[in-house]
């Protein structure tokens, strides 16, 4: 098959198959060709929350529609589910899209649906998705990898999910601190006052620059440049948005975009 071919998905087969596609941070321009491709061609749309339902909308008119996301915090429908959903649809040798918030394998469990569809032998493809610490650096003017200020970028998530250990697998804060790396962190605004302190007693200054970017890059953006030993206020403030929050010295260049901005509208 060449490359091309590989990529075409107008074509139904008669096979069933799955294709993750990564949605983007939220505004439906943000989601690549080959996703738009990939949801015209879809016979069935498996989609979660953050996804913008303009995308479900580039899917056919007949195509089923299968919501598995979260309500009130509460997993709607168990991973388990999601993936049997995701089987048994494509057993029916029908073109099913899973389609998830950001990339679909940076903290979207896109990993345990890809295993489930292996070991179900159903053939599976992903596309990536403009993930959120990308979104939220792009959206804010943050320079991640500014080659002054940081060599490394870290995506960490700040909730841990319940059935991991004090010492597998977790987050080490103290750790990170001392890379000298931007951290970009998902799910932690519900953990700030101990995601500072932990970075704090790592080695990180007090007035480190943080960033906390809820509804990155969609109308309802809003940004909160503090500090570390300021930040922990702002998981009252955002409880309950999707905030991607940003580490770093590279912060301090958020200023610099948001100062162009008030001069556009001045001009
Ligand atoms: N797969 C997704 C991440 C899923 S975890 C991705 O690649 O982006 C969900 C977390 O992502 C949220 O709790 C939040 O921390 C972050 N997030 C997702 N969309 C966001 C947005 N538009 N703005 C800020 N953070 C966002």
């Amino acid at each position: 098959m060449s490359k091309e071919q590989k990529f075409t998905y107008d074509s139904p087969t008669a096979n069933g198959r799955v294709t993750l596609v990564g949605a983007g941070p939220g505004p439906a321009d943000l989601l690549t060709i080959r996703g738009l491709r990939a949801l015209e061609a879809a016979e069935v749309v498996v989609y979660d929350d953050l996804v913008n339902n303009d995308l479900l909308d580039i899917c056919p008119s007949t195509a089923k529609r299968i919501y598995v996301g979260k309500r009130a915090g509460v997993h709607y429908v168990p991973q388990e589910k999601i993936s049997e959903i995701l089987i048994e649809e494509a057993r029916l040798g029908q073109h099913v899209v899973r389609l998830k918030g950001g990339d679909p394998l940076v903290f979207g469990r896109g990993g345990e649906e890809m295993s489930a569809l292996a070991a179900a032998e159903i053939p599976f493809s992903v596309v990536p998705g403009v993930t959120a610490a990308i979104a939220a650096g792009a959206g804010v003017g943050i320079p991640l990898t500014h080659r002054d200020h940081a060599s490394a970028v870290v995506f960490v998530t700040g909730h841990e999910c319940a059935g991991k250990t004090a010492n597998r697998n977790h987050a080490d804060w103290a750790a990170l601190a001392k890379t000298g790396a931007t951290l970009c962190i998902y799910m932690g605004v519900r953990r700030l006052p101990e995601i500072t302190e932990a970075l704090v007693e790592g080695g990180l200054m007090g007035t480190t620059p943080v960033a906390v970017i809820a509804n990155a890059t969609l109308p309802n953006q809003s940004v909160h440049l503090t500090t570390l030993a300021e930040a922990p206020i702002l998981s009252t403030t955002l409880k309950g948005q999707p905030s991607l929050i940003i580490v770093g010295e590279v912060v301090r260049w958020a200023e610099l975009q948001q100062t162009m901005q008030s001069l556009q509208l001045v001009g």
